[in-house]
């Protein structure tokens, strides 16, 4: 029998519209706090730092879809549709009844699924006459992603790079500045949080928080200049439901349908980007399609943190956000999936855990690295080390389905490719890599620091 293995949608069936869950949530999500005044969140609190589109779209709880600009459209047609593939290969190896698929957002230029959001940002900046745009980076896909946007677009870019990424990746450096951007090692002496952060610990590493604030600092100082961010937000899940949206056609062309859908979770982008449009279903129809998200077991904030008020940040610059968070302290254990190692997860997608319309499951380091080796052997794809924790929960689901004798359809978002990450493979292969645990009190002495901020 023929069998086919990938199913590929044409250009034309690029999706025209993004999806915002939020306006069919029957709980919204709480609001964003002014940080001084403790108030709801304004557009007037967002412009300063976001573009207007961008900062609208953050607020926005009505819109069912939002029409993706046709100048956006046509940039994501470099990559976009992505491929979505049967992994026949991984089901042989595993010996296990389950039918296996996989989003493949590796594809893009950059490797990753962020572009998908960058171009909508720098597409907004650009729109309303920015000149210039900063970030923070962690493992440095973001930063690349942006960096080709901003090329794109027009735009002058700073990047912060969290500075034992900059250090472990200096591909990603390289990249970035191919692209054009400027790339600063974080934490920095070019801004007041950084030199805060290396008076006190001189030998800091660096953390996506401290990034974070560096960028909002230099965007509030510079004229014309507009902050972006990677995941977390709520505009940035909208972009990427373009994931989902073009799974939904390409599982029905493969006459299935999801029975466990997962993404691999840092802030929660390329999770909410391949579950949203399937969780529709589960909301409108009352389908029962189970939804995992898979956070590394170093930085557990979804199984084992706390539902509160927190700041996005290290230096509590960003808004109040009700999430899961670890605190905004946190300093994660050095894992080679950077893009996962943030202490908070975004608030739609707190709201849905809150509300048990989704799951999550922790994934040691090893393992992620164990089904990312596995799944290189059997697809062919290197994936980068964060889409391995989403690989490594769908092995254990269609393990499990082995010990049942049951057959159910797993889907994953393959977030992105490890080809800029194989000194972390080189370690792995070197048996020089470890686990790293957390202990309740180390995870409750943490979020003792952060409890005045509001439940
Ligand atoms: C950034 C990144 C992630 C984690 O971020 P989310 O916003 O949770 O998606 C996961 N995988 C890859 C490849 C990334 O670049």
């Amino acid at each position: 029998m023929d069998k086919t293995k990938k199913f590929l949608l044409e250009e034309k069936d690029l999706p025209t519209k993004w999806y915002n869950i939020v306006a069919e949530l029957v709980n919204k999500p709480m609001p964003m706090l002014h940080p001084g005044t403790k108030q709801p969140l304004t557009i007037d609190d967002l412009t300063p730092l976001f573009a207007k589109d961008l900062a609208e779209q953050e607020l926005n709880q009505t819109d069912v879809w939002i029409d993706i600009p046709e100048e956006v459209r046509e940039k994501l047609k470099i990559y976009r549709p992505t491929p979505l593939v049967r992994a026949y290969n991984l089901e042989k190896a595993l010996d296990t009844p389950a039918h296996i698929y996989f989003k493949n957002e590796s594809v893009s230029p950059v490797g990753s699924h962020k572009l998908n959001s960058a171009l909508a940002q720098a597409y907004y900046c650009k729109k309303e006459g920015t000149t210039n745009i900063t970030t923070e980076t962690g493992a440095g896909q973001w930063g690349t992603a942006l960096s080709l946007a901003a090329k794109m677009f027009g735009l002058e870019l700073a990047v912060y790079m969290v500075k034992i990424s900059y250090e472990q990746k200096p591909y990603r450096r390289s990249l970035m500045q191919t692209w054009g951007a400027q790339v600063i090692p974080s934490p920095s002496m070019s801004t007041k949080a950084g030199r805060a952060i290396i008076t006190e610990h001189p030998n800091y590493q660096g953390s996506l928080g401290t990034a974070i604030s560096e960028a909002i600092e230099l965007a509030m100082s510079t004229p014309n200049c507009k902050y972006t961010l990677g995941s977390v937000l709520n505009h940035v899940s909208l972009h990427q439901t373009v994931i989902g949206l073009e799974a939904e056609k390409q599982m029905e062309m493969a006459g299935e349908y999801p029975d466990v859908v997962i993404g691999c979770f840092g802030g929660g982008s390329n999770f909410s980007g391949i579950a949203f449009p399937f969780m529709r279903h589960n909301i409108k129809e009352g389908k029962k399609t189970r939804f995992i998200a898979a956070e590394p077991s170093s930085c557990p904030k979804l199984t084992r943190g706390k539902f509160q008020y927190d700041f996005g940040d290290e230096a509590g610059y960003t808004p109040l956000l009700p999430m899961f968070t670890l605190g905004h302290n946190f300093a994660p254990a050095h894992i080679h999936a950077g893009g996962l190692r943030y202490h908070g997860a975004g608030t739609i997608v707190s709201q849905l855990m809150k509300d048990n319309l989704m799951e999550a499951v922790d994934i040691e380091q090893l393992d992620s690295f164990k089904a990312g080796v596995l799944f290189a052997q059997t697809e062919g794809i290197v994936p980068a080390p964060e889409s391995a924790h989403a690989i490594a929960a769908a092995i254990n689901e269609a393990l499990k389905c082995k010990e049942e004798g049951t057959t159910k359809t797993i889907l994953f978002n393959l977030s992105g490719h490890g080809l800029v990450d194989m000194a972390a493979y080189d370690q792995y292969l070197a048996d020089d890599l470890v686990n790293y645990s957390l202990s309740d009190a180390d995870i409750a002495a943490n979020l003792s620091k952060i409890s005045g901020l509001g439940e």
